[in-house]
């Protein structure tokens, strides 16, 4: 498929070629991509998307694949991974308490500079394991709070490569979406805005929340988080349990015992079985309960 192409004209990027999808995300799941590319810079994403353009490649950024379902046989010739170490400078601004963090940035590693620079109000982002840049698309949170609160401006690519800043009135953030689920711009970065507080304090709220997770969450085996949204009457997990799918299995995919809405990768879970146990699900809950589960996963 790459045949004639010369992947050394992408330039500020490093790239692998038949990888396996599956070793880049969280459910360890997704067949081979001809190419995966790693851009150095913003630069790097443009020479990448412009490349994807003039060879017709159909193309798919990703952060940290910690909210995707990618099929057995990838759909993409050319993945952009956007995560450290790809765009991940955390840069002061002139503007009092507020940061430019670049999209590849790991929340874990802004929850350490946050800690260490003794600023307040990121806290609630604590066990996320995406990125800044992911998060922002997928309006990410916990607590009762979204990654959309702290955010101040995005800065993003559109296809004609042009780059800008957004204001968070323009990015349609709302519970688990943002306006950059359609409008096909890349997200390079973010101005997020915190407050100055106490180091101990922080450090602390950050380890209680990460420890309240580890007993909460089935974290041993590989999962893409939380896989429907919560309906407005109530926990996805709740009525899933209701339900009786706590436990139900498909093929390698099995809906978590400890909290009902994740659905765990036992092993050797293909793309079907984990769309197959969703529908399942959906289907059971619906039955039963009436209400319908929209998915918050990213199902490729
Ligand atoms: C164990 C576990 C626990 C989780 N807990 C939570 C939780 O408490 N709260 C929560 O909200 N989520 C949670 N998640 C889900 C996930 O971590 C978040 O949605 C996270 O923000 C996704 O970031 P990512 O970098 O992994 O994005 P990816 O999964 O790589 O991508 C998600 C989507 O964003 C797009 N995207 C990624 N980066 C960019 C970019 N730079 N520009 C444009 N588009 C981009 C991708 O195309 C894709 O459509 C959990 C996941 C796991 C595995």
């Amino acid at each position: 498929m790459m045949m004639g192409m010369n992947l050394n004209n992408i330039e500020f990027c490093d790239f692998k070629v038949d990888e396996n999808l599956s070793s880049y995300t969280s459910f360890q799941i997704g067949g081979k991509c001809p190419v995966v590319i790693f851009p150095k810079s913003a630069e790097g994403v443009q020479s990448a998307l412009q490349f994807a353009t003039e060879n017709n490649l159909n193309r798919l950024i990703i952060g940290n694949g910690t909210n995707i379902l990618f099929p057995d046989k990838s759909p993409y010739s050319l993945v952009i991974r956007i995560c450290s170490p790809s765009l991940d400078e955390i840069r002061e601004t002139t503007e009092p308490y507020t940061f430019h963090i670049q999209a590849g940035v790991l929340i874990s590693t802004f929850l350490e500079f946050v800690t260490k620079n003794s600023l307040t109000g990121a806290e609630f982002l604590s066990g996320i394991p995406g990125t800044i840049g992911g998060a922002i698309f997928m309006n990410a949170g916990a607590q009762g709070k979204y990654i959309s609160e702290i955010v101040k401006k995005v800065e993003v690519m559109d296809k004609n490569y042009k780059t800008y800043w957004l204001d968070k009135s323009e990015s349609s953030f709302e519970y688990r979406n943002s306006r950059f689920k359609t409008s096909g711009e890349i997200i390079l970065g973010a101005k997020i805005e915190l407050t100055h507080g106490n180091k101990e304090k922080i450090s602390t709220e950050i380890k209680e929340l990460l420890n309240y997770r580890n007993n909460r969450l089935p974290l041993d085996l590989p999962s893409a988080g939380c896989i429907f949204k919560n309906p407005k009457n109530g926990p996805a997990a709740y009525f899933i349990e209701l339900a009786e799918c706590k436990g139900l299995q498909i093929g390698g995919a099995l809906v978590s015992p400890k909290h009902a809405n994740f659905i765990l990768n036992t092993g050797n879970a293909s793309y079907k079985d984990v769309k197959s146990l969703i529908l399942e699900v959906k289907k059971r809950v619906y039955d039963k309960l009436n209400i319908s589960l929209e998915t918050e996963i990213i199902i490729l």
